[in-house]
């Protein structure tokens, strides 16, 4: 490690900082009055020589208020599991489901009141090829993984995934005749497969209004798209139905580590015992791992905000492929570029597995953990850079937004590996994009090394299939009619736009993995995802959730802990309980 050169390119930043070798990582203290300062440090911090980097310098009076449940009782005292999977994202859910393929005890605590709350339920949802990669990267070896099972996996998990390529646009002769074929060369040698030149022509005939600007494009045709909080809640639900526990609103406060072996793990619901613990915390990795004592990274979030366009729109992102938008784009709209666009892949113009059209996302470094907010001055730099790439796009056709925060490190990669310092503890941590891809495949190796760990064994009756719920909207007329015959629930629209029946929502009710908000009906069914946003479904649904559970309607959450709804007769005293 080069710690001279290392501190003299802090230095620049913030002359005060502290920089030391600490573990065999880079690590940063001191204070900074601002964001940018803090960041800019950590990335010149990183050395190849280090393990990683570790910035503790703090951002002056900066504390964020992490959300916790309030919950407290003993629900998981005294569990001894052999293993502990912290973190109910697509990254603990697919280490979960890959876990309950050996006969081992697992649990999942999730903090939140449901899976896919994270970052899991707040991206694109593209199965990216790895064209943005580099060898040596973890993410390279996961992506390439991860995108191949997807095909297997969505099957098995009754899954949507559409093999829709994406195409990385050229605007100017230079940029097709240099870059096109550099790119295509960069993808040979990375093993990424089906990729080859479209010229402007081609690209008529696989879509209809490609932009005016277009030279050429390199069309990748592995590329896919899933509902990423489908899968994720899919994962979950399979990993259930084969045995494995899931602890919801159960927040991991602290460890008892000793002689480098996790003892115990303190939540708000008990302390549990278990033999390995799996870190999927997300954008809360980095403070798991120091819990454990087998920190080699930080997180420095990165938010990334998406629009999602009425699916009458979806012919801007046609039948045939997701028309995804990467850099090179003309030069008016590269100016729209933000601090972290070098670890972007510039966003672009998606349609969904659902049939909406995505647009997005940015990517904004910021301190919070878990701020999802999002602002009319992003929404609308992003229509701005988009709109060269899709002439049609305008602002009316918006029908919501939302932002999700990347789990970024600063050497830019997963930390994928058994512990370093702790020998009981697997990180599967920094699960930034393209995280959506990898998981399932990082999930593999996470199985193969408990197996190892524990001398586990497989689990003869392994069950791949979850279980299998009709979906009335992609249904024929005849197969429709043969549904509602067996059950008039499902005669009965709730949400017109989505066309979702109030079976299919008493079905989500029942799933192995119960989540009874208003939000977790919508991530598995999709009331309220419409044009009209659950402006009509969603008494409906309050109504449906209230009978099934036999609970009042004023007891029914929206979605977090605190969500509360209606305010009616029965006096909702605000803290869960109903007078
Ligand atoms: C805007 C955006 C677009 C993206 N687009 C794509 C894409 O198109 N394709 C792709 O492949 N990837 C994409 N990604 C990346 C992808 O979303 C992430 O890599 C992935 O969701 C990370 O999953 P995870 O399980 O590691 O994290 P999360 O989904 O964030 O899950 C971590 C979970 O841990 C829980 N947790 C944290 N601390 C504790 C604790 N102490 N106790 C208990 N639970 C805890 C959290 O509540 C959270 O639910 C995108 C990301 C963003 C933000």
């Amino acid at each position: 490690m080069n710690l001279k050169a290392v501190a003299k390119r802090v230095h620049k930043i913030l002359p005060s900082a502290k920089v030391e070798e600490y573990r065999g990582c880079v690590r940063l203290t001191g204070e900074a009055d601002s964001w940018d300062v803090v960041y800019r440090c950590g990335v010149a911090a990183v050395d190849k020589g280090s393990l990683g980097v570790l910035n503790d310098i703090r951002l002056k009076g900066f504390c964020e208020k992490v959300k916790a449940p309030s919950l407290r009782d003993g629900a998981i005292d005294g569990a001894t599991p052999d293993v502990l999977v912290i973190g109910g994202g697509i990254m603990g859910c697919a280490a979960a489901r890959e876990l309950s393929k050996l006969n081992v005890d697992v649990l999942l605590v999730e903090k939140a009141n449901d899976v896919a709350t994270g970052a899991s339920s707040r991206n694109d949802g593209c199965i990216h090829v790895g064209i943005d990669l580099h060898k040596g990267q973890q993410k390279l070896h996961y992506v390439l993984r991860g995108n191949e099972y997807y095909t297997q996996l969505a099957e098995e998990l009754g899954c949507d995934l559409k093999r829709w390529a994406q195409t990385f646009m050229f605007s100017t002769v230079w940029e097709r005749r240099i870059i096109a074929p550099l790119m295509l060369l960069k993808g040979r040698l990375l093993g990424i497969p089906r990729m080859r030149f479209v010229t402007p022509e081609e690209m008529k005939k696989l879509e209809p209004t490609p932009p005016s600007w277009l030279t050429g494009a390199v069309y990748m045709a592995t590329g896919g798209v899933v509902s990423p909080y489908k899968v994720t809640i899919a994962l979950a639900d399979n990993a259930v139905e084969n045995g494995a526990r899931i602890s919801l609103n159960t927040m991991v406060e602290g460890m008892d580590v000793e002689n480098g072996v996790i003892k115990a793990v303190r939540t708000n619901r008990g302390t549990v015992y278990p033999k390995i613990v799996v870190n999927a915390a997300g954008a809360f990795s980095d403070i798991i791992a120091d819990m454990a004592g087998d920190r080699t990274f930080t997180i420095h979030p990165r938010k990334g905000t998406d629009l999602i366009l009425d699916k009458k729109k979806a012919y801007y992102a046609l039948s045939s492929f997701a028309r995804s938008y990467f850099a090179p784009l003309p030069a008016s709209a590269r100016e729209d570029n933000n601090a972290a666009v070098g670890h972007t892949k510039g966003g672009g113009v998606m349609r969904t597995v659902d049939g909406n059209v995505l647009v997005g996302p940015n990517a904004i470094e910021q301190p919070y953990r878990e701020d999802t907010t999002t602002n009319l001055e992003d929404i609308l730099a992003i229509i701005k850079k988009q709109k060269v790439a899709a002439e049609e796009l305008s602002t009316a056709d918006i029908i919501t937004y939302f932002s999700g925060v990347r789990a970024a490190t600063y050497e830019e990669d997963f930390v994928v590996r058994r512990g370093i310092f702790t020998k009981n503890i697997i990180e599967a941590a920094g699960i930034q994009s393209p995280g959506i891809t990898a998981a399932p495949a990082i999930a593999c190796d996470i199985r193969d090394w408990v197996k190892d760990m524990l001398g586990a064994t497989d689990k003869a009756d392994f069950n791949p299939y979850r279980k299998h719920t009709p979906r009335l909207a992609d249904a024929d007329d005849e197969t429709r009619a043969r549904y509602i015959a067996s059950n008039p629930d499902y005669g009965e629209i709730v949400c017109r736009c989505e066309e979702v029946s109030k079976g299919e929502i008493i079905d989500a009710l029942e799933s192995p993995l119960k989540v009874c908000t208003v939000d977790g009906i919508k991530r598995r069914v999709r009331p309220g995802m419409g044009r009209c946003q659950g402006g009509f479904c969603s008494p409906l649904v309050v109504k449906i959730i209230a009978e099934h559970e036999g609970i009042a309607p004023e007891q029914v959450l929206k979605g977090d802990e605190g969500s509360y709804i209606l305010f009616g007769n029965t006096k909702n005293n605000g803290e869960g309980g109903v007078k």
